[in-house]
């Protein structure tokens, strides 16, 4: 089978994420048959070098030796088993190991099978605990301006990207949308931290007014990632975990994205030392290879929720496939590459070569900012530099760029204008070259008239 049967096949039956599907009428589709390290291969000899990590899952490369063993063994001993009742070796085992690397006084763990659950369950379980307290009144959520936490209705209206909430509006929750201290927003001469002090202001004022009916900050530390790779300070998190424990709200940590050393430390709450009340983990958890997700809480949270069953204060949410055996082996095969093979150090000088390499794009008549945290990097576009000007959204010129890199055995998928760079962490310093090499063609490209 060729590529263009799996394509015919496929646009039959399928109907893909986030995906206007009539674009494929003239956009191929890429049927992958298989993956090794940073390449995916398809069905006809061509290979993409995976620069995005396959939504931001992937760390250590496709196929990895490790965790492919890791799961053939567990295959062998046991798939999956009721997670209510029943327990099993490699979540105790995770568990262990999570709560020993996890910022202080994260002691629990709550699993569900993907970001947005976790989301769901972080804010259902922050409400319940203040219910719990008696503290009925509190009942709302803060958020911030441009933050992504998933697709389900309650991580929906916590977030605030308008391309994926608006339609959506009447059927969600109401939450207090507090402007970001996104440091691309900055006034002129401004430092990233003058922006962060500024902007915690509004957040101040939100928190001090209707401390007693807010339950919950939810924010995804250091950059906002689908909402364009936008970076803040980490003296932003400072300052409000400091309010949280002011006005008594609970701090909700979203690294679903940039945790597991994405950012340069293995959490990103690290940099700005500070420990959440709830902190979401998935994506990387498990290397890439299965769905998986887990709120790590604090001891006083579980003790709220602990009590005589007639008193009905138990956290009654569940999914069906919490805490899959698989999934918690192949994240512990994940967490034992981090402690084989000192990952966050040479991520360091390779995020190192991935900076020095874009930083000419600074002077591109069309670069509003190139930015950087760790192995996070992102290339704004716009139509008017000195006035930040973005390009119409109907351009897509961010499209442009991906049709480029597709045609140079690259997958990269600009959110918007923005060109970002997400790679597993096992790409070499060739690849990061070729990788920057392609991306600056097809801005060049994207932005000629
Ligand atoms: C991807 C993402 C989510 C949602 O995770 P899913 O597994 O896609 O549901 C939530 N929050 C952040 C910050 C994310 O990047």
């Amino acid at each position: 089978m060729n590529n263009r049967n799996w394509i015919e096949r496929d646009l039959r039956v399928l109907w893909h994420p986030c995906t206007q599907m009539k674009d494929h009428e003239w956009l191929p589709l890429v049927p992958i048959s298989r993956g090794e390290g940073v390449w995916l291969y398809d069905f006809e000899g061509n290979r993409y070098l995976d620069a995005i990590s396959s939504w931001w899952v992937n760390l250590f490369g496709h196929g990895n030796p490790k965790i492919n063993m890791a799961l053939r063994d567990q295959l062998a001993k046991l798939e999956h088993v009721i997670f209510a009742g029943f327990t099993h070796e490699p979540i105790i085992e995770l568990s262990e190991r999570l709560t020993s690397l996890a910022p202080e006084g994260l002691t629990r763990c709550f699993y569900a099978d993907n970001g947005s659950a976790a989301v769901e369950v972080a804010l259902k379980m922050s409400f319940h605990y203040w219910q719990n307290q008696g503290k009925t009144r509190k009942n709302r959520f803060v958020t911030l301006s441009n933050s992504y936490h998933g697709e389900t209705l309650g991580a929906l209206s916590v977030g605030d990207v308008a391309l994926y909430k608006k339609t959506y509006k009447p059927l969600l929750m109401d939450c207090i949308t507090v402007p970001a201290p996104d440091c691309y927003l900055r006034d002129e001469g401004e430092s990233c931290t003058e922006v962060a002090q500024r902007m915690f202001l509004h957040m101040k004022k939100v928190l001090e007014e209707h401390a007693d009916t807010i339950c919950a900050v939810i924010v995804e530390p250091l950059v906002q990632c689908a909402g364009g790779m936008r970076m803040y300070d980490p003296v932003y998190l400072r300052l409000l975990r400091d309010a949280c424990d002011v006005y008594g709200i609970h701090l909700i940590a979203d690294e679903i994205a940039v945790g597991f050393g994405r950012t340069g430390t293995l959490f990103a709450c690290e940099q700005a030392d500070v420990s959440p009340d709830f902190l979401c983990l998935s994506k990387g958890l498990t290397g890439g290879y299965l769905p998986l997700s887990v709120v790590m809480t604090h001891e006083s949270v579980y003790q709220a929720f602990y009590d005589d069953y007639e008193n009905l204060k138990a956290f009654l949410h569940s999914h069906s496939y919490t805490g899959n055996p698989l999934a918690c082996r192949a994240a512990l095969a994940t967490l034992d590459i981090f402690d084989e093979e000192n990952v966050l150090e040479t991520n360091r000088q390779k995020a190192a070569l991935l900076g020095s390499l874009l930083e000419p794009l600074l002077d591109h008549p069309h670069v509003a900012e190139v930015r950087q945290r760790g192995m996070i990097a992102a290339v704004e576009m716009v139509k008017d530099k000195r006035k930040k000007t973005p390009y119409p959204w109907q351009e897509r010129r961010g499209l442009k760029v991906y049709q480029h890199a597709l045609s140079q055995e690259m997958l990269l998928r600009p959110l918007g204008n923005v060109v970002y760079f997400m790679p597993p962490y096992v790409i070499n310093e060739q690849q990061i070259t070729d990788m920057v090499g392609v991306a600056a063609r097809g801005i060049e490209l994207a932005t000629a008239k």
